[in-house]
């Protein structure tokens, strides 16, 4: 596999981090390598709208980003500018580096047909974030199995003090907010403009992607 792929919505194509940006259709995906020292910029360009992001170490994608291990070293559930964002081997893998909405979670895995029927009845087949994870990075050779909780961007999950009953709100993100992550090492990243109406304000939206190479950076 090149250091130079995407796969937009199931479709393999080349390209080169400088083309950017990219946007996601609508309850869509995508994944693309990133390479060490490069700077991910995730845009919700409209605004109210969830990104669900996976990463895997390139080299090794048994190692792959960890909510469990990231908010253990952050010491707290909402993800934040300066915050490094660790591997299942304790390895930092991204950097938050800058943020205009200020409220993102690793609390939740990605929607997928099964929660979709669990929570909501809803048994006809729809597009999810589950689901468009697993299109887009199987031809990198990651498996469904392989999928962890990913990081939700722009989510609003509110946990109550006394229970820790979760409740989700409206995303705090406004029209061109944007959450930009340096990465720490070579990555494989997927990413989504998320697929429930209950986390994006009852709507579907397109998300935007750049990416930013670091001058004296090689690769
Ligand atoms: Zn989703």
């Amino acid at each position: 596999m090149s250091d130079r792929t995407l796969v937009l919505d199931g479709r393999k194509t080349r390209w080169d981090e400088g083309d950017m940006p990219l946007r996601l259709p609508p309850r869509s995906g995508a994944a693309f390598t990133l390479n060490a020292g490069s700077t991910l910029r995730i845009i919700d360009p409209e605004g109210e709208q969830v990104a669900d992001l996976t990463a895997f170490v390139r080299n090794d994608l048994r190692e792959w980003l960890s909510a469990g291990r990231s908010m253990d070293y952050a010491n707290r559930i909402y993800p934040n500018k300066g915050d490094v964002l660790y591997s299942n081997r304790s390895t930092p893998m991204l950097k938050i580096v800058n943020d205009t909405a200020g409220r993102h979670d690793f609390l939740l895995a990605p929607c997928s047909p099964e929660m979709f029927r669990k929570l909501y009845g809803i048994e006809d087949p729809r597009p999810s974030c589950f689901t468009n994870l697993v299109k887009n990075l199987a031809p990198f050779g990651v498996c469904a199995n392989a999928i962890p909780t990913t990081l939700n961007l722009f989510m609003n999950v509110v946990p109550a003090p006394d229970t820790g009953e979760l409740t989700i709100g409206v995303p705090h993100s406004r029209a061109g907010d944007s959450v930009s992550l340096r990465a720490e090492t070579d990555l494989l990243v997927g990413l989504t403009a998320c697929s429930a109406e209950k986390s994006n304000n009852g709507s579907f939206k397109p998300i935007d992607f750049s990416i930013r190479r670091s001058s004296g950076v090689g690769g």
